[in-house]
This record gives structure tokens, C-alpha cells and sequence, in this order.
């Protein structure tokens, strides 16, 4: 354990100065092999890209020390992580647990592709303990937690599932993917495994897809590296780069998308079009005693449901000027969605379906005092704002 507070592992852990150069950055490794002095005379422990590349490194260092962890590992996307981790630990007859309202990549991956193998699973509210030991069977390998889940924000006690896993003989393996390394650690919660989606909060700037796992526990961490060699869906040197350009503010940005979006989520509580508003930061949210709990602060995502039903939530929508539309999260820059027609489109029918008058926020760091008057204007009542102008 190291006594480095968080945003100075951010900026520097697994960021010496090139020993070569003395550029303040690990410089982008944009090579695919390496001379060897002699056969098998490697000089920097480096033979070949897919295996490793200093680049890589850098990040897959700095990312285990923000979670706390001894390993830590980069792929292509997240869900190249989630696919390397779930070959690493499951066999063909062995059963997994995600939650009842899994992000909708894991829950096609699982149900799609590893469902195919002979993996059995099953989707439970996770919220609930009773019915997470229910749903236990001998042969459950993996307890798959996200927290705060998407797009319904809740929250999970994971040390609480932990247990459960443990006591199953089970892994825990968190989705820390929403709130960051910034805001909570699996790890020290009793995860055996963090995943991450590091296309969100990490990179941090819309500009990049990656993934990552973090582990304290080193002979897991072999075999989650083996398999990232095996199955060959790293981070590339540049992608790898970017994501720890952006790693490099997450603690400052954190704190500005967590402000934010409480001012967002206090505004549409008063607001009289808006009905549920779904913020654990919210005393009201069933999940808030644990979030304060597990949480340094509540993140950036807000959801919030809109009183005159599905056709007015679209039209909120498509009346924000400063808030994009668009799907993803975690950037600079606010976006809008409707999950019942854009994430989420594919859930119809099923237990995982949401309602059709939620509209999902993931909110930046722009300043504050115009995202509301954005929301304002977007959620104003057309009927009202066409005599208003009438009037003038
Ligand atoms: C986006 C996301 C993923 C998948 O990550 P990709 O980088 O898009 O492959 C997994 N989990 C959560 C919670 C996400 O938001």
C-alpha cells in the first residue's frame, strides 16, 4: 500500500521522466518489436507490442495504483477486458450472476456469446442481498457487480456481495466504470477484480474506446495477463496515451462532474415536468446510506424521468442546445440520451427494459449556471413558452 494520495499516483505513478530522453511523459512507443541484444537478450523486458509496450505499461501501472490494486492490465475497449477476464476465470458448465440491469454490452456478451459456451447465468436485482443468495448455485464462478448501475443509478453494497461471493466460493468482480477509481475502490471493499470501461471517466474526453482490469491478487493477475497475451485485444501505444493524458485530471474533473450534477439533480427535484430524479447524492435515493458509505462524492451520471410521459422525455431530448445528444459518458463535454430508444433500445421486452419517459444525463464540467438554464429551457412548457412569445 502505498501513502501517495490519490492525484499524485495519477500524475505520476508509472510516469518516471524517459530515462532516454528526459521527456516528462512516457513518450508514445509507436513500435510492434524491439532489437534484442543477443538471442534472448532483452533490454528493457520488451519483445513485442502485443505482449507489452511501454506505453501500455505506463498506463497499466498508474491504473493499478489508482485502484489500489497489483496488476493492472489495458485492452482495446471494455468489453475486450470483460471478455479476457471471463475467459480467464470460467469454464464451460459454470454459472455467473450480473445484475438485473447490467450495462447492455456485458449482459449481450454474456447471454450472447458465453451463454453459447455452456455458460450458465442468471440476472437478479442486486440491490437486494436475499435475492442475490437465492440466485447462488454451486457452481457459480463470478458475482459480476456494477455500481452505480446505468441507466437506473443504483447502488450495490460491495463489500456486502463480497461476502456473498466469497462465502459462495464465488469472485466478485466489480464494473467501477461510473464512478472511477476517484470515488470508490473495489479492491479495498473486497473485489477480486475491478473492470473498467476507461473510454468513460479515465480518458475522460470523448476520444478515445479502452478498457482496463485491476487485481490485488498476483496469481489472478498472471492469468488475466496471459490471457490478454492469448487473446491479443490490448490498448494500442497511442490509445494507451490518450487514456493517461486524461487519467491525469481525473481527481479535479471528478469533483467538478460531481458538483455539477448536483446542481443539475437539485434543479429538476424542484422542477414541476420532472417526476423520479435518480442521483444517489439525493437523501431520497433508496441507494444514498450505502453511497455515502462506499463513495467519496456521487459521481457525474443523473437519470430522471419526465411527468407527461415517453413522447415528451424525446422531445426534452432534442430541445437542449448545450447538452449533446449522443450515447457514452463521461467526458468533458454534457450529453443527453433517451435509453428507452438509444442505449437501452435493445432491452425492450425484456427485464431489463426501462421507462420510456427516463432521460439519462451524463453531466460535464462546463459551467454550471448553463447547464441549468439549458435543462430549463429544454424542459419549459412548449404551451407556455409559444405565449410568452406571443405576448412579446
Ligand atoms: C461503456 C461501458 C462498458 C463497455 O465499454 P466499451 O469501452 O464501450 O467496450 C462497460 N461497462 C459500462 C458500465 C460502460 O458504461
Amino acid at each position: 500500500m502505498t501513502t501517495e494520495g490519490f492525484e499524485t499516483l495519477a500524475i505520476h505513478a508509472g510516469q518516471e521522466p524517459d530515462p532516454g530522453t528526459g521527456a516528462v511523459v512516457p513518450p508514445i512507443y509507436q513500435v510492434s518489436t524491439y532489437k534484442q541484444d543477443g538471442v534472448g537478450g532483452l533490454r528493457g523486458g520488451y519483445e513485442y507490442s502485443r505482449s507489452a509496450n511501454p506505453t501500455r505499461t505506463a498506463l497499466e501501472e498508474c491504473l493499478a495504483a489508482l485502484e489500489g490494486g497489483s496488476r493492472g492490465l489495458a485492452f482495446a475497449s471494455g468489453l475486450a477486458a470483460e471478455d479476457a477476464l471471463l475467459r480467464a476465470v470460467l469454464e464451460p458448465g459454470d454459472h455467473v450472476l450480473i445484475p438485473g440491469d447490467a450495462y447492455g454490452g456485458t449482459f449481450r456478451l454474456i447471454s450472447k456469446v458465453f451463454d453459447r459456451w455452456g455458460v450458465a447465468w442468471d440476472a437478479v436485482p442486486q440491490g437486494d442481498p436475499d435475492a442475490v443468495r437465492a440466485a447462488v448455485r454451486p457452481n457459480t464462478r463470478v458475482l459480476w457487480v456494477e455500481t452505480p448501475t446505468n441507466p437506473l443509478l443504483g447502488i450495490v453494497d460491495i463489500a456486502l456481495l463480497a461476502q456473498i461471493a466469497h462465502e459462495a466460493g464465488a469472485l466478485l468482480a466489480v464494473d467501477n466504470t461510473f464512478a472511477s477509481p476517484y470515488l470508490q475502490r473495489p479492491l479495498a471493499l473486497g473485489a477480486d477484480v475491478v473492470v473498467h470501461s476507461t473510454t468513460k471517466y479515465l480518458g475522460g474526453h470523448s476520444d478515445v474506446v479502452g478498457g482496463a482490469l485491476v487485481t490485488a491478487d498476483a496469481g489472478l493477475g498472471e492469468r488475466l495477463a496471459f490471457h490478454q497475451n492469448a487473446m491479443g485485444a490490448v490498448a494500442g501505444p497511442f490509445d494507451a496515451w490518450l487514456t493517461m493524458r486524461g487519467v491525469r485530471t481525473l481527481g479535479v474533473r471528478m469533483d467538478r462532474h460531481c458538483a455539477n450534477a448536483a446542481a443539475v439533480a437539485a434543479m429538476l427535484e424542484r422542477h414541476p415536468r420532472v417526476g423520479d430524479v435518480l442521483y444517489p447524492g439525493l437523501p431520497t435515493h433508496p441507494g444514498h446510506d450505502v453511497a455515502v458509505k462506499q463513495m467519496k462524492d456521487f459521481g457525474g451520471m443523473v437519470s430522471f424521468r419526465v411527468r407527461d410521459g415517453e413522447e415528451a422525455a424525446v422531445a426534452v431530448c432534442d430541445r437542449t442546445r448545450l447538452f449533446t445528444l449522443g450515447e457514452s459518458l463521461g467526458g468533458v463535454e454534457s450529453l443527453i440520451e433517451h435509453p428507452g430508444r438509444m442505449t437501452h433500445a435493445s432491452a425492450a421486452g425484456s427485464a431489463l427494459e426501462v421507462p420510456g419517459d427516463l432521460i439519462r444525463l451524463s453531466v460535464g464540467i462546463e459551467s454550471a449556471e448553463d447547464l441549468l438554464e439549458d435543462l430549463r429551457q429544454a424542459l419549459a412548457d412548449e404551451g407556455r413558452l409559444r405565449r410568452r412569445v406571443a405576448r412579446s
